[in-house]
């Protein structure tokens, strides 16, 4: 199982552009997974080009949430490849669903927790506002939690990925959503992370930089640096 974070507001390997966003690619579950698209298409394609995943390879789409940052790159991803099915929120606007099918691609809207494939589930729509589902990947250290935005709040998506599959959690990484969080807030969250003995931490896209360099000093060497291009294995995470 590998991820490889597409799209970042953060950079991380020196050759990919960043961009306002969030996306990363699923290799090695039984089907090949594009989770969330970044805010813009050629953004996401020439780094996807740049980190050899090519779009065809991509057979799900799983979006978090409406927002551009998240959704943006999707119609110049489907330009190369819409033979995939896409998971998205079942609040999104109609428009947003016909548009996808118009290509050809077929859709599933998430409300409940549902598998995707063969370990890998998404954690169902969650929140009152924003509405946005996160992914978890089963590993055999335990579960892998990737969220987007994290509007909903990441500690409540933790603590719903971990009643839902009953396991430990080992890394949560994307989208924190902390970015204009106070200090005492973003250290409840990482005490909170400590009691649900989350194992690594990788924020990156909105979790703000106090947040990063906070979980960065509180999680030591089971801090995780995310941007576009990082690539991470099960080898990162024991
Ligand atoms: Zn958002
Ligand atoms: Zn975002």
């Amino acid at each position: 199982m590998t991820i490889t974070v597409v799209y970042d507001n953060n950079p991380y390997k020196e050759d990919l552009e960043t961009g306002w966003g969030f996306g990363c690619v699923i290799t090695g579950a039984e089907k090949t997974i594009l989770f969330d698209t970044g805010g813009n298409g050629s953004i996401l394609l020439n780094n996807m080009q740049k980190l050899a995943i090519d779009p065809n390879s991509i057979d799900t789409v799983v979006l978090s949430h409406i927002h551009g940052d998240h959704t943006g790159g999707l119609g110049s991803f489907l330009e190369k490849n819409s033979n995939v099915t896409v998971y998205l929120p079942k609040s999104f606007p109609k428009m947003f669903k016909d548009n996808i099918q118009s290509h050809g691609s077929k859709i599933v809207e998430v409300e409940q927790p549902l598998k995707i494939c063969e370990n890998v589930h998404s954690i169902g729509q969650l929140g009152k506002w924003i509405k946005e589902q996160s992914l978890i990947i089963q590993t055999e250290a335990g579960l892998i939690v990737i969220a987007g935005c994290a509007h909903p709040g990441i500690v409540k998506i933790v603590t719903a990925a971990k009643e839902s599959l009953k396991d430990d959690i080992l890394l949560v990484m994307g989208g924190f959503h902390l970015e204009w969080a106070t200090k005492g807030k973003i250290e409840k969250n990482i005490s909170t992370f400590r009691q649900l003995n989350v194992q690594y931490a990788g924020p990156c896209h909105g979790s703000g930089d106090k947040a990063i360099s906070l979980f960065e000093k509180h999680f030591g060497k089971n801090y995780m640096n995310i941007g576009a291009g990082k690539v991470i294995t099960m080898q990162h995470l024991q």
